[in-house]
């Protein structure tokens, strides 16, 4: 039996950094940056307008002029034009080039035109500068805008877009197959007889590794039988980076995953940590490098075990700068055994905005429709049993 930190030890120093791939801009949503992605132009690359409106020079302002001729406009997309006479202005656009010789910017509300001319309303006061977004002064350029590990969220696409990255490197998801055990399960869609139960797990499993990017996923199913088992882990430990099993490595006289990977010469790192849900948790390496996951079957386990393991050491292996996310108990909770509890919440905000998080007790670790209420796990660790209102713990989210 370990703890939860050296189960961590092992599976990080026991995953290769996976591979590098470019992808075009649109493919690359949701994926970890693997580059630095620099400003290739000042950003702003000009001096742009900010408003609708006129631009001036603020010493015609500043000596009282308060009517301006309009000699021309300024649109967004052309190339900065000239104010030259005395007392004039040009009308400009928001997104335009500031024209040269005008310094500010006067928005369309504040004036009235006619006769050609730009008349200020009183009231208004009028800095140089104003309305006006100086070039280089978000990002100069050869600026790092994008660091390796960050995770490609819409605002990162577009910085990645505005600085011309549109081909960009991040890490290759690594394939995954996902193989449960267990000669009680049946398929979602089939009706079981009264001693069967429906498969769930590995529907979960797919679907938190679908959404954090994996698309090269596969489920199988596996009867309680050594030599099936043993010939389809072989037959999938070549196909596929990841195996994820789940079932079949407790105590169990038809428990034949831990014997069948022995076989396999798969090089179990540890077996059993010391926490609850996932006591049974296995973890090993095959000899072409892939680990193997041998989640507990009980549903709860299973679906912590891999959220907790599996997702969050994928990630971190492909380079992912992960925030560490905490929440504080809402009710104090009593947990007596020596091990690391992870129990499932529900996260809302207390009046100072603060994440709290509302234990949600589960009968047993097969009791997953208590699930459904959760939001995430938070994690209490082995050497405390009595947690009070207000103890922060680490954070784990389903989404
Ligand atoms: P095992 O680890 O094989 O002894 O399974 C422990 C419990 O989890 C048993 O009640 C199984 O029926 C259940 N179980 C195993 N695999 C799955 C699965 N894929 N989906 C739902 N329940 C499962
Ligand atoms: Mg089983």
């Amino acid at each position: 039996l370990i703890d939860v930190i050296d189960a961590d030890r092992i599976i990080a120093e026991a995953l290769p950094k996976y591979a590098t791939e470019s992808r075009s801009l649109m493919d690359a949503y949701g994926a970890v940056l693997r580059q630095e992605v620099h400003a290739d132009r000042p950003q702003p690359p000009f001096d742009r307008v900010t408003m609708d409106g006129i631009a001036i020079r603020h010493s015609d302002w500043d000596a009282g002029q308060r009517i301006f001729s309009i000699t021309d406009v300024q649109p967004a997309g052309a190339p900065a034009k000239q104010l030259v006479h005395p007392n004039a202005c040009l009308e400009v656009m928001t997104g335009a080039v500031m024209p040269e010789g005008a310094d500010c910017v006067i928005k369309v509300e504040d004036i009235e035109v006619s006769n050609g001319s730009a008349h200020v309303q009183d009231g208004i006061s009028l800095v140089p500068g104003n309305f006006v977004h100086k070039s280089g002064t978000d990002a100069r350029e050869g600026d790092i805008v994008l660091e390796p590990g960050a995770r490609l969220t819409p605002p990162r696409i577009a910085i990645a877009a505005a600085f011309g990255a549109h081909e960009i490197s991040v890490a290759r998801p690594p394939s995954v197959a996902i193989i449960s055990t267990g000669d009680e399960l049946v398929d979602a869609h089939e009706t079981p007889q009264q001693h069967q139960i429906r498969l769930s797990n590995v529907y979960a499993i797919e679907a938190g590794l679908r959404t954090h990017g994996f698309s090269n996923v596969e489920r199988h199913h596996l009867l309680d039988d050594r030599d099936q088992i043993q010939a389809a882990i072989a037959a999938l430990l070549e196909r596929f980076d990841v195996l994820l099993l789940t079932g079949g490595v407790s105590m169990g006289k038809f428990d034949y995953v831990p014997e069948a990977l022995r076989a396999l010469n798969v090089e179990q790192r540890f077996h059993k940590v010391a926490q609850r849900p996932g006591k049974p948790l296995w973890f090993g390496v095959a000899p072409g490098g892939q680990p193997v996951f041998g989640l507990p079957g009980n549903p709860v386990s299973a679906i912590v075990c891999f959220r907790r393991y599996v997702l969050h050491h994928i990630e971190q292996a492909m380079g992912l700068n992960t925030r560490s996310d905490n929440a504080a108990l809402a009710d104090p909770v009593s947990f007596k055994p020596n091990m690391t509890y992870f129990m499932p919440v529900s996260i809302t905000a207390d009046d100072a905005g603060r994440q709290v998080a509302h234990p949600l007790r589960t009968n047993t670790s097969g009791d997953f429709g208590s699930l459904g209420q959760s939001d995430a796990i938070i994690e209490l660790p082995r050497d405390v049993s009595e947690f009070p209102v207000g103890y922060v713990a680490p954070l784990y989210r389903w989404d």
